[in-house]
């Protein structure tokens, strides 16, 4: 089968591999329908992923049919449309138990599909601790409306789920790209007083005005001015940062207003600062990224 596959920093190749076996009882066997392409996928491409093992092949989200389940799996049946989680996790020890999957500490915990180990940009994958990584897609639902729920969707979800909003609260989003977008889906159950979205792209913030007439918009050169002027209290009582690019961490702390939660999503590609002396005060509260994709089989709130 053709596999797309990371050599080196900035070299992924389509390769012809072997098709996977069960190598373990809690293994499952996906036949893959559709996989996404991710900004880790790009990440890895860049060298900034520094875990990520050269020759595996890379994707990490990703939808199909069990082909195979070993004996120890009984959540999902051969023939089963599913969908694959990005994070494989045990269910079982400290972490899990209290649903950080992303720090399981089973060896292949975490991140390990299309990271550490073979990943979904092909054909069939070996899914380990399947019991837990695979979430039966109703006959309702296509393929294509369930390829973001192992990463994307998940991710937003759990951006939402920490932020601690409440009905009262102004929400800065800041990046409206699929993950942005999922996350401010997420926010929506919330029910916040206000929510803003920060995004350069004229095409997105077209997008969220059309689709979401309710959501407040604004450019990354207005953003700070524009949420002390549509908050309460000079600045978002919670922030969102799912951009990841050069400046938007800082654009992250500047808009919070004092005690604030500002929640990391995304994923920088350099380290980040964080000027003490400039932020004195402001007495902030900061969730960083490790993101925790334990929710995907229903509503959790
Ligand atoms: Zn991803
Ligand atoms: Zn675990």
């Amino acid at each position: 089968m053709l596999a797309y596959t990371y050599i080196d920093k900035g070299d992924f190749q389509l390769l012809e591999k072997p098709r996977p076996t069960l190598q373990s009882n809690t293994d499952a066997i996906v036949r893959v329908t559709l996989a996404s392409i991710c900004s880790s996928d790009l990440h890895i491409k860049h060298g900034s992923v520094p875990r990520a093992v050269k020759g595996i092949t890379v994707g990490h989200e990703m939808v199909g049919v069990v082909e195979e389940v070993g004996s120890a799996v009984t959540s999902v049946k051969v023939g089963d449309r599913v969908t694959v989680n990005v994070e494989t996790f045990c269910g079982e020890c400290f972490f899990c138990r209290k649903g950080f999957v992303n720090n399981c500490t089973d060896p292949d915990g975490g991140w390990a599909l299309g990271c550490r180990i073979d990943g979904g940009q092909t054909e069939y994958v070996r899914v380990p601790l399947a019991q837990q990584g695979l979430n039966k897609i109703p006959d309702s639902v296509s393929d294509e409306q369930a390829l973001l729920v192992g990463d994307v969707l998940a991710t937003g979800f759990w951006g939402a789920r920490i932020s601690e909003i409440t009905e009262e609260d102004t929400v800065l989003i800041i990046g409206a790209g699929p993950t942005g977008l999922c996350t401010l889906l997420c926010v929506m159950l919330k029910k916040p007083k206000r929510i803003i979205v920060c995004e350069k792209d004229e095409d997105r913030i077209k997008f969220v005005n059309q689709h979401y007439p309710e959501v407040l918009t604004v450019s990354p050169e207005n953003v700070a001015e524009f949420v002390k002027d549509n908050s309460d209290h000079s600045g978002a009582d919670v922030v969102l940062e799912v951009a990841g690019s050069e400046d938007t961490f800082r654009l992250a702390w500047e808009c919070a207003r004092p005690n604030a939660i500002v929640t990391v999503v995304a994923l920088y590609d350099k380290p980040q600062t964080l000027p003490l002396p400039d932020m004195y005060g402001k007495n902030l509260i900061f969730k960083t990224c490790g993101v925790d994709r334990c929710y995907c089989d229903g509503y959790h709130t």
